[in-house]
Parts: structure tokens; sequence; C-alpha cells
């Protein structure tokens, strides 16, 4: 079975129709990178997959439960942006801490988990500075060991590394690969517009244009067999 499942989903913002009957199954575990041009949706895809937005019509379900009208927070996902959001009153520590505030876990066991996700993001020398004593990169991941310490079952990444010069670029895809395959049976969600990143980090490929699905695919599915010259041209394949 699905962990999730997208069945014909649509979403409007008044009388734009900005996904237009979107069906896809997503594996326990599975690397999914949504990729497209810009403005073809990715964003508000995953935005109704976390539930910061509504569903217009469709089923979105989690492990077989529709979950369509569950708020955000009842869905075991943890979403990291674009832009890092960190709070720049709080340092590294505190801002990791912040979203476990709320789940009931004991001091000792928060801090456990603060130094676990620093450790396996090569924080742990930065835990006492504040955000604007760090670099871009490192930055990206306090917001990415933010989302790790919630322990989600999914991770939304929205173009995580857009904001990065292209080294670092390099080096957080790296680190976010690793990260998926040592945390055994996280699902991640990843939207980039970039092929490389799609290419080198996906499980599977889900292309979009206009709203709609062209076509989903392991990367060497797409770049052998692109149903598309669209496709075939966003993959780099030469179709
Ligand atoms: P992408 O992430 O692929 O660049 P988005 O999902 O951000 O695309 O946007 C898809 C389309 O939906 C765009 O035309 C955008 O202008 C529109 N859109 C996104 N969010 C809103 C909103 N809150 N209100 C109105 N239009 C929106
Ligand atoms: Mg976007």
């Amino acid at each position: 079975m699905a962990q999730i499942r997208l069945d014909n989903i649509r979403k409007s913002f008044g009388a734009l129709e900005v996904i237009r009957g979107v069906s896809l199954d997503i594996r326990k575990g599975e690397f999914m990178v949504f990729v497209g041009p810009s403005g073809c949706g990715k964003s508000t895809l995953l935005r109704l997959i976390s539930g910061l937005e509504d569903i217009t019509s469709g089923t979105l379900s989690f492990d077989g439960e529709a979950v369509n009208r569950y708020a955000p927070s009842k869905r075991g996902i943890a979403m990291v942006f674009q832009s890092y959001a960190l709070y720049p009153h709080m340092t590294v520590f505190e801002n990791m801490a912040f979203g476990m505030k709320l789940s009931g876990r004991t001091q000792e066991e928060c801090k456990a988990r603060v130094e676990q996700a620093a450790g396996m993001l090569q924080l742990s020398p930065y835990l006492e500075r504040l955000p604007r004593q760090l670099s871009g990169g490192q930055r990206q991941r306090v917001a990415i060991g933010r989302a790790i310490v919630r322990d989600p079952k999914v991770f939304l990444f929205d173009e995580p590394l857009s904001n990065l010069d292209a080294a670092l670029r390099v080096a957080t895809r790296l680190e976010i690969a690793k990260l998926h395959r040592s945390m055994h049976g996280t699902t991640m969600i990843y939207v980039t517009h970039d092929q490389v990143e799609a290419m080198t980090l996906a499980d599977r490929i889900c292309v979009l244009r206009d709203g709609v699905v062209e076509q989903v695919g392991t990367p060497l599915e797409l770049y052998e067999t692109p149903n598309s010259v669209f496709v075939a041209g966003f993959i780099g394949s030469p179709k």
C-alpha cells in the first residue's frame, strides 16, 4: 500500500486552477522529487500534502486513511523551506529544540535529540551561536535539524538549496542524501527546478507541467524513455 496517495487532486485559487487532477502513489521510505518549471505548481502540491493549503477536490490519503481535513500538526510531516526562517534571537540549540516544546518530552529527552541531530549535521560546535553568526549552509542545516528532531514520518523540502552558493549546494545535497540513507523508512518529498538535484537525489521523479503530471519514473527511466519532448528537455536526454 502507498504511504501517501494523491487521488485526482485539484487546487484552485479563485478562478485559477493550478493543480489539475494529480494522482500519484508515494511509498514509505521513498525519495520522491517533484520537478518542473517555475509556476507549474510544485510548491502548491507540497503545501497540499502538508495541510498548509486546503485541497479543492480529490482525496489525499496517508496509509489508506483520508487526511484532507487533518491539521498540519496531525500529519506526521516536517517541512524545510528555501528561506530557513530561523528565530533570530534564539541560539541554534533553542531553534532546534523549539519544535519539540509541545510534544511532552522531558528536557533531557529534548537535549539528547538536539545533540544527536546536531551530530548528524555537523552542527555540534555551533549549538550556542545565533543564526546571524552562521553561514547560509549552516543555517539551512539548522532548519533541517529542526525538522529531524520532530521525528517526522515524512520530510517535505521546497527548493532547500536555492539560496546557497554552488559549492554549498553540492555539499548540502550530499548531506540530504546521506540523511535519507541514515533515516531508514523516512519518506522524503523534494521540490526543485534543478535537473541535477532531481537526477542525483531521486528514487523516482515526478515531472510536473502546468499543474498536471507529465511522467513519473526512476531517473534512468525518464532519461532513457521520456514520453514527451517536454520531459526529455527537462531531464536532459537526447529525445
Ligand atoms: P512552483 O512552486 O512550481 O513555482 P507554485 O505552486 O508556487 O509554483 O505556483 C503555481 C501557480 O499558482 C502560480 O501561477 C502561482 O502564481 C499560483 N499561486 C500559488 N499560490 C497562490 C495563492 N496563494 N494565491 C493565488 N495564486 C497562487
Ligand atoms: Mg515553488
